[in-house]
């Protein structure tokens, strides 16, 4: 989706893929550096890693604990987190008074990170992590101490999921249940989410498949659903913005992906 964009857009780049081991990070950024590279995307398991090898980092990467942007700053390498951006960009046309909104998130991986991130940044009344593992929920819960915003999260273990859900405004899943090639599988039963609220938003960060059962079960419901694809989209455009300093077509990089994910589904026989 970033060629298609660099090509619509007629600039003189190329997004390219490098496989980079873990012992190798700090020298391939200076690898990068010498060869004059402009900015990069980080993913698994660099996203972390790299926080200590850049010269800046955001206060939201920080907040985060993960950098999935970097761009050169003339004299070091600089860092970001997108998937903040790319998690509000389908939330941001929607009429809700987000000041009274519960939020609900389904798993507390790195996804939920910039989920907990994007919740506090519309200023929401309530994040409710839930997990399975007692002691990630705890070290999740400590990561966010020395925040520097208000930020109303708890955290509930997976047996407290029918009351949360019942109550829930905006409903998370960022958790890979339900992912392809699992696309039967949802992280709520029959019976939980049958409490959905029609009101609630059903937010699934899986982009494949488009439609998952979690969000099948919340437009049973009523509930308004958005899948993931959107904000992969997003997240890789206020990416490439930042690198090319200027608005990118971000229809074009939607279609490039739609066509991507498409070709990797296997054809029936
Ligand atoms: P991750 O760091 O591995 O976190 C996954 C979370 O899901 C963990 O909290 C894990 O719990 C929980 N989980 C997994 N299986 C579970 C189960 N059977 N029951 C309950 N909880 C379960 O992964 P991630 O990087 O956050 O990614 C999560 C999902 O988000 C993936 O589907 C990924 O494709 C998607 N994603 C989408 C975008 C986008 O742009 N749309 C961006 C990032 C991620 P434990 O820790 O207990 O295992």
């Amino acid at each position: 989706m970033h060629n298609q964009a660099i090509a619509a857009l007629g600039v003189d780049y190329v997004y390219v893929p490098f496989p980079i081991q873990a012992a190798d990070l700090a020298i391939a950024l200076q690898g990068l550096a010498a060869i004059g590279v402009q900015g990069f995307s980080v993913t698994i398991p660099h996203k972390q890693a790299i926080v200590p090898l850049l010269s800046t980092v955001t206060e939201l990467a920080q907040a985060v604990g993960a950098v999935n942007t970097v761009w050169w700053n003339g004299s070091g390498w600089s860092g970001t987190n997108t998937d903040v951006a790319g998690f509000l960009a389908p939330l941001h046309p929607l009429a809700r008074d987000w000041r009274t909104t519960k939020v609900v998130i389904l798993g507390n991986g790195g996804a939920a990170r910039a989920v907990v991130a994007g919740c506090c940044q519309l200023g929401v009344a309530a994040i409710q992590v839930v997990g399975r593992q007692p002691d990630k929920l705890a070290q999740f819960q400590h990561s966010w101490q020395a925040v520097p915003w208000s930020l109303p999260l708890t955290v509930h273990p997976w047996e407290t999921l029918p009351d949360l859900v019942a109550q829930a405004d905006l409903l998370v899943n960022t958790t890979p249940i339900g992912m392809t090639p699992h696309p039967g599988q949802s992280p709520l039963t029959e019976a939980i989410a049958a409490r959905i609220p029609p009101t609630a938003i059903a937010y699934d960060l899986i982009y494949t498949p488009q439609q998952t059962r979690f969000l099948q079960q919340a437009q049973t419901q009523g509930a308004t659903a958005i899948g993931g694809l959107e904000m992969l989209v997003q997240q890789g455009a206020v990416a490439l913005e930042q690198w090319l300093n200027q608005p990118v077509p971000i229809a074009t990089m939607r279609q490039a992906l739609l066509e991507a994910l498409s070709a990797r589904i296997p054809k029936k026989a």
